[in-house]
């Protein structure tokens, strides 16, 4: 089994990192032939405009949309990789590109100036202990449907959910020690 990160754009080397430290295969998708390979597919933090400007002329987005509606690919977006996973963009550009995959709505940057970059703790669904949490401008879902699980909240609103093969977090796991979060989604990869 094979977990690839996304490479367009973004925090994608933290993210490899991790992953080789799980212990599980790796690979950066670029194009559509790296992505074939993997079951599981992380896009990372960076700037949700641009990756999904990206994705568009890669001719990524349609593959990426299929294999995870068809359930061949498990999907873990994090903070800009959030945006670009949510059904619906509040306060987005007029064409900001998005996959659409996950019942929820986003909020952009939803911290605002105040609280653009912070660390806090947080409890995860079924973590036996809290996690450092970092955010860097970071989304918040301000709306979920009923098929979505949520898995941590901050006192603003939800920071982690799951949908199915669907996983997305406001906050970036790569940037602490900590390696629950990719543990959890690589469970969510093994059963793809
Ligand atoms: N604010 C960025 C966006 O909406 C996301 C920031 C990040 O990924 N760290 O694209």
């Amino acid at each position: 089994m094979i977990v690839g990160v996304l490479s367009v754009q973004g925090a994608v080397s933290e993210h490899l990192k991790h992953l080789e430290r799980c212990a599980v295969e790796t690979a950066a998708v670029k194009n559509i032939e790296s992505l074939n390979k993997v079951s599981g597919l992380i896009i990372p933090g960076g700037e949700s405009t641009t990756i999904g400007k990206l994705l568009d002329i890669f001719g990524l987005a349609e593959e990426i949309r299929s294999r995870s509606l068809q359930g061949s690919l498990a999907i873990f977006g994090t903070c800009a990789g959030m945006v670009l996973m949510a059904r619906e963009i509040m306060d987005g550009i007029k064409e900001q590109p998005k996959l659409a995959l996950m019942d929820i709505s986003v909020q952009r940057n939803a911290f605002g100036r105040q609280r653009e970059s912070f660390e806090t703790e947080l409890e995860f669904y079924s973590f036996d202990s809290s996690l450092t949490a970092v955010f860097i401008r970071a989304p918040l879902i301000a709306k979920s449907g009923p098929g979505v699980k949520v898995l941590a909240r901050v006192p603003e609103g939800i920071v982690a959910a799951r949908q199915g093969n669907l996983l997305t977090t406001s906050f970036h796991p790569e940037l602490t020690d900590d390696l629950r979060v990719h543990q959890y989604f690589i469970e969510m990869c093994q059963n793809i």
